[in-house]
């Protein structure tokens, strides 16, 4: 896309406007180093500006079939010339997402002209506004990401040149999911990941989901945080992620061991929903807060990015509705000067779909690359699958996503289709 060739930051590095200090990027780094300061960038995007398909010809959807297994749903969607395309909901409770996508969300797209995936999705999302967010975005993110590959196929381009970006490779954190594991347990076994894969940063989990102040058990947060720090040293980056837990008093006191542990970024400190407190904290702590990763609803980005609720915004491609609505948070993001990183905590296609993303966008952070099962048997749906090496992943080249779906795989798994009447 003409317009979206502005990918590079004027200044490689950010004001800090409260020491009057220059941070550099690290040279050939693409990532944005979370900061609490604002990214300069040259052309800054129009508010709302969305990805556009460059039109071929004119094709209506045919039919649109989904493939459920545990922990997936892969859509495909053909249309009435015979181009097809695959995507994937998001993985979560797929038996449920698919029923929610034939019965409720397939008419908006069956019959109608696929040139405009981000339209199809908004027509979706609107008509179905007295169930927002959740299952609605789930099912419309798997149709709208099997029209990307659709038509990065019939363009024979990659989703990430189609969003005006280029395949090569972005830097990877290994997230950990868990909270059941003491802390010496934790820091050795990311420092084996550090030592056979390179990351050069990880995300850890403090506190319990939206566990009002609780620990895992107490005083397990602060030993966690400084254990790794010890055991990974001064050099890599740690991230924490507080899933909603904290109230911002607790938040704050926590917030200052993470300072003084050098903490890069601290995730979802108070019930997401709760942007108020989160800003309270954001205005506290000198660690930048990251979030969004629960949200559905482009206005709620407005308004947490506006009322600098967070530093970095976190919009998962599968939960939000697809790769437009996701692009179009982190172009708001770009305009307020914060780096977008994408929630992408499993290794299903999602992480696939966020590295196009990131390698479109023009303010990207570090790739979510999760640590569990990893390598990761139930990637069987689709190869190749994305590998880490030297702490970085490629983003595929070829047309579409870039993969193949796995035959047998689509075999096994449960089928439904919907077709135009
Ligand atoms: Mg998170």
């Amino acid at each position: 896309m003409e317009s979206m060739e502005f990918g590079q930051i004027t200044r490689r590095g950010f004001m800090l406007t409260s020491g009057g200090v220059l941070a550099t990027l690290s040279a050939g780094a693409h990532a944005a180093e979370p900061t609490k300061e604002r990214l300069i960038l040259r052309n800054p995007p129009a508010t709302g500006l969305g990805p556009r398909v460059p039109l071929g010809e004119k094709m209506s959807i045919k039919s649109i079939e989904t493939f459920v297994a545990p922990g997936m749903c892969i859509v495909r969607v053909t249309t009435d010339t015979g181009a097809v395309g695959y995507g994937q909901t998001a993985p979560q409770l797929p038996k449920i997402t698919a029923l929610i996508l034939h019965e409720q969300v397939a008419r908006y797209f069956l019959g109608a002209d696929a040139g405009d995936p981000d339209a199809l999705a908004l027509q979706a999302i609107e008509g179905e506004m007295k169930f927002p967010g959740s299952y609605i975005c789930r099912a419309v993110g798997g149709i709208e990401t099997a029209l990307w590959d659709l038509h990065g196929k019939l363009h024979d381009k990659s989703v990430c040149e189609m969003l005006g970006g280029r395949p090569r490779p972005i830097l990877a954190y290994g997230s950990s999911m868990r909270r059941d594991i003491k802390p010496r347990d934790e820091a050795d076994r990311l420092k084996r990941f550090q030592d056979q894969y390179g990351f050069k940063s990880f995300k850890i989990r403090v506190g319990t989901p939206v566990g009002h102040d609780r620990d895992q058990w107490p005083g397990r947060s602060e030993e966690l945080v400084r254990t790794v720090r010890g055991t990974l040293g001064d050099k890599t980056g740690i991230f924490v992620d507080g899933n909603s837990c904290y109230t911002p008093r607790r938040a704050i006191e926590l917030g200052r061991v993470l300072e003084d542990n050098d903490v890069r970024h601290f995730e979802e400190p108070c019930p997401y929903w709760e942007l108020e407190w989160t800003a309270e904290v954001e205005r506290a702590l000198k660690v930048p807060i990251a979030g969004g990763e629960q949200d559905t609803d482009l206005a709620q980005f407005r308004r947490m990015i506006k009322m600098r609720a967070v530093d970095i915004v976190q919009p998962d491609i599968c939960y939000i509705g697809g790769i437009g609505r996701a692009y179009k948070v982190a172009m708001m993001a770009a305009e307020a000067g914060m780096p977008c990183t994408p929630h992408s905590s499993n290794l299903s296609l999602v992480t696939l779909f966020t590295v196009h993303l990131m390698g479109a966008i023009p303010n990207p952070g570090i790739l979510e690359f999760t640590v569990e099962s990893f390598p990761n048997t139930a990637q069987a749906a689709y190869s190749p699958v994305l590998e880490v090496r030297d702490g970085q992943t490629q983003i595929p080249g070829g047309p579409g996503w870039g993969v193949t779906i796995n035959p047998e795989w689509m075999e096994k798994a449960e089928y439904r289709i919907s077709t135009k009447a």
